[in-house]
């Protein structure tokens, strides 16, 4: 059982998932959830697709027997993050994904901050998800990161599905007062709520329930 029973990152067939809302909903009462988001991909929703996924989204909110968010899971490429402030207003809130390919750990951290200086932005998804690949930043680097999310009071996913960010990454966002939030980053129904990872990293890291940004709902 979880403490914190919360998964504010998970997608529906509205992006590359295979379930509907519905669906994420009911997986998410059945594992006692008392927090689902929903956080397809912006790049799939453009014009009336957006439209009809944000109706649907609050339709599901009266009826879910749990705290229905509507996000979104943007991308961080050179040009900056693809979710406009018009979008924004009509989300619950925006998580920032770095998804491109890159070689060099720099330049990932260089998208990041992009991210952490967009006011339509809430929280950075899977940070470092590629680190293990490419090798890691500097130290200097991670600690530009950490103070810019300070600054700008932005929120980090800690990653059920990448196993990111380190667990000195979190333990310095508990220290700094940095929000984190849990995510599966499920593609279908039966993967919402497998945060467990999230949850052991969180607490081993010193978290605790005012750390988390959706605490009002846990
Ligand atoms: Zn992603
Ligand atoms: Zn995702």
């Amino acid at each position: 059982m979880l403490e914190f029973p919360h998964d504010v990152h998970t997608h529906t067939a509205y992006s590359d998932g295979t379930g509907s809302v519905g669906d994420n909903v009911a997986a998410a009462e059945e594992k006692g959830l008392k927090l689902l988001g929903i956080t397809d991909h912006s790049h799939y929703l453009t014009g009336k697709a957006f439209n009809r996924y944000v109706r649907d989204i609050e339709r599901w909110k009266n009826e879910a027997d749990v705290v229905l968010l509507a996000g979104i899971e943007a991308n961080v490429t050179h040009s900056g993050v693809d979710v406009a402030g018009g979008m924004r207003k009509r989300l619950d809130y925006v998580i920032a994904s770095v998804h491109l390919w890159l070689d060099d750990p720099e330049e990932y951290v260089e998208l990041v901050k992009l991210a952490l200086l967009d006011e339509n932005v809430d929280i950075i998804g899977h940070f470092g998800a590629s680190f293990r690949y490419i090798g890691y930043p500097s130290e200097e680097s991670i600690g530009e990161v950490l103070e810019l999310a300070e600054e700008r009071g932005k929120a980090f996913e800690i990653s059920s599905r990448y196993r990111v960010p380190e667990i000195d990454f979190v333990r310095e966002c508990v220290k700094r007062g940095i929000k984190l939030v849990f995510s599966s980053d499920a593609h279908w129904p039966r993967g919402i709520g497998n945060v467990g990872w999230s949850e052991r990293v969180f607490k081993k890291a010193g978290g605790r329930k005012e750390d988390l940004l959706f605490a009002e709902f846990l």
